[in-house]
């Protein structure tokens, strides 16, 4: 699914940011991406997008050397990624159905078919009751299962989380998480990158600990070794 060999990445001619990364996910888990801020999270994170290229060592997702790739192949691996963000990002001028129906319409998925999937990915997130609400009108947990619904509703391989519990409540958090562990169940990759160290504690999944840009993996089983 993903697979890192020693990447390094760079912003244009600046430092490296990270470093001599390696480390593969595999189809149908969840990762916790921790470290303070500043670690490199959020480069990582860009990198696994698709918005930033390595700018040394091997980097491949969904079998495919990403060096390897034309420019014109982008949108398409693109398409098999959904990500999140801390603040949101929503459309405020369009509802809640309209957010998530955008990457369908994009795609020129029929409406009849938009309606069906949209309204119960909607349900299954708790807001079948919200299809036309504005964003600024929704809490910000409500929010954020607005756009893990919109970042889910093309059925991505991949789901890229940044920080997406920092802008709600430890309790809204907890639910946030229920969300995301249903999701891998259902066979999609999941890295959730977080500073949330005892959010984190109360999962029992793998964690990737990056830190100055460099990556020590750990497992929860392996830390919790003498
Ligand atoms: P984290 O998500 O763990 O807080 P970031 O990936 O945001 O870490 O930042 C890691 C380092 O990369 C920081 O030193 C930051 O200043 C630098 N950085 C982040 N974004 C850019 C950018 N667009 N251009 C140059 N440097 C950047
Ligand atoms: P550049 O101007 O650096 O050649 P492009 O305009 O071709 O970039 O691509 C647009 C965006 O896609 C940029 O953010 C770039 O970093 C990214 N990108 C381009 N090619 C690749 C690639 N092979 N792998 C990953 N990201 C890429």
């Amino acid at each position: 699914m993903v697979l890192l060999e020693q990447v390094a990445v760079r912003y244009s001619d600046g430092p490296e940011i990270l470093r001599d990364i390696s480390f593969a996910l595999a189809p149908g888990t969840l990762h916790f991406l921790v470290g303070p801020s500043g670690a490199g999270k959020s480069t990582l994170l860009r990198l696994l997008s698709l918005a930033l290229k390595p700018s040394e060592g091997r980097f491949s997702l969904f079998g495919r050397d990403v060096a390897g790739l034309e420019r014109r192949d982008l949108p398409a691996m693109r398409r098999r990624i959904g990500v999140v963000f801390q603040e949101f990002r929503l459309l405020e001028h369009l509802t809640a159905f309209d957010n998530v129906a955008l990457p369908l319409r994009l795609a020129n998925v029929r409406e009849a078919e938009i309606k069906k999937h949209v309204g119960e990915l909607l349900d299954w997130v708790g807001l079948g009751d919200k299809l036309e609400a504005l964003p600024p009108t929704l809490s910000g947990g409500q929010q954020q299962r607005v756009a893990i619904a919109r970042a889910v509703i093309a059925r991505p391989s991949l789901l890229l989380a940044d920080e997406p519990t920092g802008n709600v409540d430890d309790r809204i958090a907890l639910r946030l998480m229920y969300l995301f562990e249903e999701l891998y169940k259902l066979g999609t990759t999941v890295l959730i990158a977080t500073h949330n160290e005892s959010l984190v504690a109360r999962f029992p999944h793998h964690q990737l600990h990056l830190e100055g840009g460099r990556l020590a993996p750990r497992t929860r089983l392996s830390a919790a070794l003498p």
